[in-house]
């Protein structure tokens, strides 16, 4: 399957809020192929005589088949030309249909292929660009009909351009809502993964979210051979604090805390609530000292903050567990339980400290 969209898209990389140009690109390519595909079968029916096309349009068939392949090529990988090829297929098709209505006139039907564009372009080039194609298909077959080597009847010509019309005004609709949902279904789709992934209550990285980022971090860190650490931080008597003044200031307590860590830290790391009280940083490219460094800063930091509860402000401290990573190591598991052991260290030494694992400890 990877394969197959290889070949067919070339390597491109949308952004995550590009999924409506990824699929309009997809759609691009598959049309290009597919209109090459259609009009080698008909080339295929004239040379095996079961259909009779002018020698001409026979020539134009194979420009066309021709052409919708190099674009394919073109576009093929380069999503920023999108745009650009679109409108030239555009072009080329309407010289196409154009090339059968004048030399394929034993061939009633062959009007057919402009109502194939109209849902090709609102799909493409959006709304703007379909109602202009619609309307300049309307009345280019209203006033080049008389041109026509065989015209269509009044009647005929009637129908077909109300069902143009018709046609148009479905696909203007339907472009404006689909698009429309498209991107509300983006933007729910964002909130729900924030959602997924984020605590409600300080909205940094739920335990789930922070740890499988933790691992990736682990991953990228033993590919570059970067050093990483990780600080396990936990509120001192916290229990005290919702006892004394309530659960609804412990929870003030927890945010003020979280915003303290997420603002000490680089956007490169990482910070997550893997507990009621319990925080957990992980810091790619740092060593053990560097480490220790930041968790004294962050340490005093929280000691420093003296959140407001009701009339007052009371002091909230934090033991704060460092570990350093090993070569070895490919999940946050035993990185983690070390800097707990350190935390559980801190804790008894009086805790309001920082204390790093060593091998001894
Ligand atoms: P230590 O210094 O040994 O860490 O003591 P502690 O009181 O901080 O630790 P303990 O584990 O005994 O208590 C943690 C408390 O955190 C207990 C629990 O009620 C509280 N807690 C957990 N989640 C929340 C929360 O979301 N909001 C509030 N307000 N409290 C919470
Ligand atoms: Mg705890
Ligand atoms: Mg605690």
């Amino acid at each position: 399957m990877h394969a197959l969209n290889h070949l067919l898209y070339g390597n491109i990389d949308f952004l995550k809020n590009e999924e409506y140009r990824a699929f309009q690109f997809r759609f691009l390519c598959i049309l290009l192929l597919a209109g090459a595909g259609v009009t080698v079968l008909l080339l295929a029916g004239v040379a095996s005589g079961v259909n009779h096309i002018d020698a001409i349009h026979v020539v134009s068939m194979t420009c066309f088949t021709l052409i919708s392949l190099v674009i394919w090529l073109v576009l093929r990988g380069q999503p920023q030309r999108f745009v650009a090829m679109a409108w030239i297929y555009e072009c080329l098709c309407l010289l196409e249909f154009v090339s059968a209505l004048y030399f394929v006139s034993e061939d009633e039907m062959r009007v057919i292929w402009f109502f194939t564009n109209i849902p090709g372009i609102y799909i493409l080039l959006g709304q703007r660009a379909g109602m202009l194609i619609t309307i300049g298909t309307i009345v280019g077959l209203a006033v080049g009909n008389a041109f026509l080597p065989q015209p269509y009847s009044t009647n005929a010509i009637a129908t077909l351009l109300s069902a143009l019309m018709y046609l148009g005004a479905f696909f203007h609709v339907y472009g404006a809502r689909s698009v429309s949902y498209f991107i509300r279904m983006r933007e729910s789709n964002r909130q729900l993964r924030h959602i997924a992934s984020h605590d409600p209550l300080t909205d940094l990285l739920n335990a789930g979210a922070y740890y499988a980022t933790c691992d990736q971090l682990i991953h990228l860190a033993s590919r570059h051979q970067q050093p990483f650490a990780v600080l396990f931080v936990d509120l001192d008597h916290f229990k005290k604090i919702n006892d004394t003044f309530g659960h609804e200031a412990g929870d003030i307590v927890l945010k003020t805390v979280a915003k303290q860590l997420q603002e000490s830290v680089r956007q490169s790391d990482a910070v997550g609530r893997i507990g009621g009280e319990e925080f957990s940083v992980f810091l790619p490219d740092t060593d053990l000292s560097g480490a220790a460094k930041l968790a004294e800063n962050m340490r005093s930091g929280i000691e420093a903050l003296m959140p407001q509860i009701g009339q007052q402000r009371i002091k909230v401290t934090a033991s704060i567990g460092v570990a350093s990573g090993e070569r070895s190591e490919t999940n946050i598991a035993a990185i983690q339980r070390r800097a707990d052991q350190a935390m559980y260290d801190a804790k008894q030494q009086g805790r309001n400290r920082v204390s790093c694992f060593t091998q001894a400890a």
